[in-house]
Parts: C-alpha cells; structure tokens; sequence
C-alpha cells in the first residue's frame, strides 16, 4: 500500500518522498487514516515499528485546517515518559513539518531543566505541546499554557507512563482537557493498569494490534552468557575487542554503576560515556550526539535515561545487570534490529541473578541457553544451576539487586557436589 492511498496532503507526501520512505510501515497504514476521521486509536506499537510518523503525521494535517489565532491555541498534546523521547518526538515534528504550507509550532517541555525558558517559549502560544506529565502540569498550573482547547491527545508509551508513576500526573492533565476530544493511546505492552487508563479514555477506538509480518519481525539474536559478576567488565572487553564492536548500547542498573562500567571501558582506552538521569540535559545531548556520530564505541545507561533513544543502527544491547521486568527487557532489546536491521542482544547472568533471569524469561516464553565464554567460564555456575534446580519456585532475589550466596551458602552447595 503506497502512501498516497492514506488520505494524507501532497506537502505531506513531497516530506515523505524527501525522507526516502518508499512505503508505510504497518502501524502507518492503520493509524493514518484512522486519525485522519477523527477516531481514537489504541495501538500496540512497539519502538521502532514507525509509530511517531504515524500520529504526527495525520495531526499535522488536522492542524492545517484550523486556521491559527495569536496567540496560539494548544490544539495537541503528546504525553511521553522521558525527556529523550520528548525532544525526538519534538524533532519529529519539526521535520515532517517543515514543508507545510502554514507552520506548525511546537513545544517541548520537560522535567529537569529550568522552567523559564520554557515558559517564554510558550508565551506566543503552540500548536502542539509535546511533554512529561510533571512538568506540563507545573507550566499548567503556574498559567504558562493553557489546555482548554485541546482537540487532540496522544499518550505514547503509555506503559511506561504508568511504570514511572506518573498516573496522579495524568489524571490531573487529563481533568483540564476539554471532554470533547480524539485521543490516541500507543504502547508497547497491555498489562491491566494500562487496560484500565484505555478503558477510561478511550471512546469506541479502533484497535491496531499488529503481528508483525515475518519480514518485519525486528531481526534480534537474543543471547545469555553465564558470567561471574565480578568479570563482566571484563568479559565486556573482550567480546568488543574480538567482535569488533564498534556500536554497543550497555544497561546498567544504577547511575553509580553507570559511571563506573565507563570510567573502567575508558581505562581500557575504549571510548565509553554512562548516561544516566543525573546527568545534565546538555551532557545527555552530547553523549547522544556523540554516540550517533560514532565519536563514542559505548554508551553505559540506565532504563530511564536510555528509553528514548533511538539510534540507527546500533548493532549490540547488552544487559550488563538484567532488567527489573521483563517489560523493561523488551525495550532495552528493542533499541537495536531497527528499521529493518539485524541486531544483537546479549544479557550477563550470574549465579546471582540466575533465578530472575528464568523469570524473564519465562515472561518472554524465551528459552536461551546458558553460553559460557572460554576465559571467563563461571566459577558459580554450578552451584547456582544447583540451586536453582532445587527449589521449586526459586526465591525473587528481587532482581539484579539479588542476594549473593553467603561463605556458608557456598560451603554448603561444595558439601552437597561432594561424592
Ligand atoms: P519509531 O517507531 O517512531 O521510533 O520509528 C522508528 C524508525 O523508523 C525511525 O528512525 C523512523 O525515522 C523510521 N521510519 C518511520 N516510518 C518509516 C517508514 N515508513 N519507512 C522507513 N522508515 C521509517
């Protein structure tokens, strides 16, 4: 199906031709002309399947056909979980915009920055907002933006919307939205509180459940390399040196251990930034940007700060520390096999994390085996398969911050390998 059978504007089309995107992904298809009558949406979109254009697109076109007053009524807003995705969606915007006969302004607002210059932004009004519940609230209440002629809502990644807590954010944002209104609501998985946040927002939507065709289906090698915990800098190294690496997207659970995975990689005279929330806006650019530009080989991040990246071939994830959630492990994998790429995602296990490593699993009905990797075979791995093959249910070790076998622990597991 070509795009021009979507219903969208020859501008609209020329920008498509420009960026060389030959047809609409499958989310494109449904979504388009769906938006473009007016109906609310409800998308299981994963990243990377082409959602943004998808509901950028058609609100554009929408916004066309309302002639715009001074100052600039809000017309849409785009509620996202992080500050990256924000700023993306935000170029997004300003890209596929750019041709249109009259221009679209849009604003992007975030958490974490300085709330003035935001405001100032604001002052001659927007078209479209795109922001993070909190701060959208903050410049609501202090009279920077208003809400009351919004006709448009969309809600992307409105799992992790709900995983960061932003729910009382929401409820609030959504009481100062005019009842009337189209409301679109994407997201990578549907587990029953974001069933419910649908339920209520949601009228009469058409529903776009795409099983990605074959041919589509993200390319990912998912692998698991058992490790001990205190090797996996190590066994890092060496997997970039003889793999040849030269793009590699590191999730780690903590800023601290963030920093330190890097400090180490660059000791190692491999050029490694962390990424984390703690960072400032201007560094998180930069190492982006850098990143991009491949003036950085790895980039050592934390779930939050790394939900929106989206980078262009980025051949290798790694899971240095597991995920908290299995949720949260299909959006780290999700970073490569992008757009029609083939990509690699490899977690490190340790005796440690063995248990939460077959609950995600089993969540992801994955059944990977365990590779060992010569030089850096796991001392514990007998041990932990042992324990593990014992208990029935094995014991939450609460995730990566799981407990580590005490001296006891471990001279009772010798004692029972014993003949
Ligand atoms: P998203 O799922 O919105 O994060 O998009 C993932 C990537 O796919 C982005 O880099 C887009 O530029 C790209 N993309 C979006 N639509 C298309 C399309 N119809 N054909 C090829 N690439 C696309």
């Amino acid at each position: 199906m070509p795009f021009s059978s979507l219903g969208l504007s020859p501008s609209l089309l020329r920008t498509i031709g420009l960026r060389g995107y030959s047809a609409p992904t499958p989310v494109q298809a449904a979504t388009i002309p769906a938006v473009l009558q007016g109906r609310d949406v409800l998308a299981s979109a994963q990243t990377g399947s082409g959602k943004t254009a998808a509901f950028v697109l058609p609100l554009l076109q929408q916004l066309q056909s309302i002639p715009y007053d001074k100052p600039r009524k809000v017309r849409v807003v785009i509620l996202v979980p992080t500050r990256e995705l924000a700023t993306q969606i935000g170029e997004e915007i300003r890209s596929l915009s750019q041709h249109l006969p009259q221009v679209t302004k849009v604003a992007v607002v975030f958490g974490g920055v300085s709330i003035n210059p935001q405001m100032m932004h604001l002052r001659g009004g927007a078209d479209i907002v795109v922001a993070t519940p909190g701060r959208l609230l903050d410049l609501a209440v202090h009279n920077a933006v208003r809400l009351t002629d919004v006709t448009s809502l969309v809600l992307d990644e409105a799992d992790r919307l709900l995983d960061l807590g932003f729910a009382e954010e929401l409820g609030r944002i959504l009481a100062m939205l005019p009842a009337q209104r189209q409301n679109l609501f994407f997201s990578a998985t549907f587990p029953p509180s974001v069933q419910a946040l649908a339920q209520t927002l949601l009228r009469e939507p058409i529903r776009i459940e795409l099983v990605p065709e074959p041919e589509q289906a993200p390319d990912i090698t998912q692998r698991a390399i058992a490790v001990d915990a205190g090797r996996r800098t190590q066994l890092l190294r060496h997997l970039i040196g003889q793999n040849g690496w030269r793009r590699v997207l590191v999730f780690v659970a903590t800023k601290h251990a963030a920093e330190m995975v890097a400090d180490k990689l660059r000791k190692a005279r491999i050029y490694a930034e962390p990424f984390h929330g703690e960072l400032s806006q201007g560094k998180r650019t930069q190492v982006l940007a850098d990143f991009k530009a491949s003036r950085l080989k790895v980039v050592v991040a934390t779930d939050v700060a790394a939900r929106g990246i989206d980078i262009a071939q980025l051949p290798v994830v790694v899971n240095y520390d597991l995920p908290r959630s299995a949720v949260d492990y299909t959006h780290r994998i999700g970073r490569t096999g992008r757009a029609g790429e083939s990509g690699l995602g490899l977690s490190f296990v340790s005796s440690d994390t063995l248990a939460h490593w077959r609950l995600i699993q089993k969540r992801q009905q994955l059944e990977l085996p365990l590779e060992q990797v010569e030089g850096f075979e796991p001392l514990q791995a007998a041990q932990a398969a042992t324990a593990a093959e014992e208990a029935d249910s094995p014991p939450s070790t609460g995730g990566i911050k799981g407990k580590r076998p005490s001296k006891k622990d471990k001279l009772r597991a010798a004692a029972r390998r014993e003949p």
